[in-house]
C-alpha cells in the first residue's frame, strides 16, 4: 500500500532535537523518519536556525539519516544537492528581496520601537543578518507584552510580522515563513496539502501547523499550549 504521506515537514529544536538527551534525536525516532523516505517520502527540516547553527544542531545529532530539505530562519529553501545543501535561488532571491524592501520601509521607526522596549523591559535587542530587530527577554511574560506592542506596530506596516519562539523574537515578512517555505516545496512535488505532514513545537511553527499546508499535524508532548490547541482544533 503506498504511502498517504510524501512530505513530511519537522521543527529542530524542541520537536526532533532535545539539547540535553543523548542522543539528541531518539534512534527511534531517526529510523521512523529513515522508513518514510525510503518508502518514498521526502523530509524537510524547517527550522528558525541559520545554515551554520542547523549544520551544528545536525553533527551534534549525529544523524543515520539525511533530511532531503533544509528551510532555514523560518523562511529560506536548501534542497539537498549531490553532497550538500544549496539555496534554491528563485525563492530565496525573492525572499531576500522582498525582505530589504519591507525593512527599508520599517528603519525610520526602529529607534521608537527600540526606546519604547527599553523603557519597560529588560531586554537584549540587537540587528542580525535576518533581521534589523531581534530581541531577548528574561521571561515569556515580557516576551508576551511586547509581542503584543510589535504586532499592533506591524498592522500599520503592510507585509510586516513578528516571529516568536520563545523569549526570541524578531521581524520578518509574512510572505516567507514556515507555512509559505512548506507550501512552495509541496508545489514544487506536485504534491497537495493532502499528503503533507507537519510538526512543530512553538509559537513560530504556527505558520505551517496549518491545514493550508498540512493535511497531517502534530505537537509534541512538550509543544507550548498555544501550539497543542491550534494542533488540536483542526483535528477531524
Ligand atoms: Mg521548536
Amino acid at each position: 500500500m503506498s504511502l498517504p504521506i510524501k512530505r513530511i515537514s519537522t521543527d529542530f529544536d524542541g520537536t526532533l532535537f532535545a539539547e540535553f538527551a543523548s542522543p539528541p534525536i531518539s534512534e527511534r525516532l531517526q529510523a521512523l523518519l529513515g522508513t518514510f523516505q525510503d518508502r518514498g517520502a521526502q523530509w524537510a527540516i524547517n527550522t528558525g536556525r541559520d545554515k551554520s547553527g542547523i549544520m551544528e544542531g545536525l553533527e551534534r545529532a549525529d544523524l543515520a539519516i539525511e533530511p532531503d530539505y533544509l528551510v532555514l530562519v523560518e523562511r529560506e529553501i536548501h534542497p539537498h544537492g549531490d553532497s550538500e545543501f544549496t539555496g534554491l535561488e528563485e525563492w530565496n532571491l525573492a525572499c531576500s528581496r522582498a525582505h530589504a524592501e519591507l525593512f527599508a520601509r520599517v528603519n525610520a521607526e526602529l529607534p521608537r520601537i527600540s526606546a519604547w522596549v527599553s523603557a519597560r523591559f529588560d531586554a537584549r535587542l540587537y540587528e542580525d543578518d535576518y533581521s534589523p530587530l531581534c530581541l531577548n527577554t528574561a521571561n515569556d511574560g515580557d516576551m508576551d507584552a511586547i509581542q503584543e506592542f510589535l504586532e499592533d506596530y506591524s498592522q500599520s506596516i503592510p507585509g510586516l510580522a513578528v516571529v516568536r519562539n520563545g523569549v526570541y523574537a524578531r521581524l520578518s515578512h509574512s510572505a516567507y515563513n514556515k507555512g509559505t517555505a512548506l507550501g512552495e516545496l509541496t508545489c514544487r512535488l506536485g504534491l497537495t496539502s493532502a499528503q503533507v505532514f507537519a510538526a512543530g513545537d512553538h509559537m513560530n511553527d504556527l505558520p505551517m501547523l496549518s491545514r493550508t499546508y498540512a493535511r497531517f499535524l502534530a505537537a509534541p508532548g512538550n509543544a507550548v499550549e498555544k501550539v497543542k490547541e491550534v494542533v488540536r482544533r483542526q483535528e477531524s
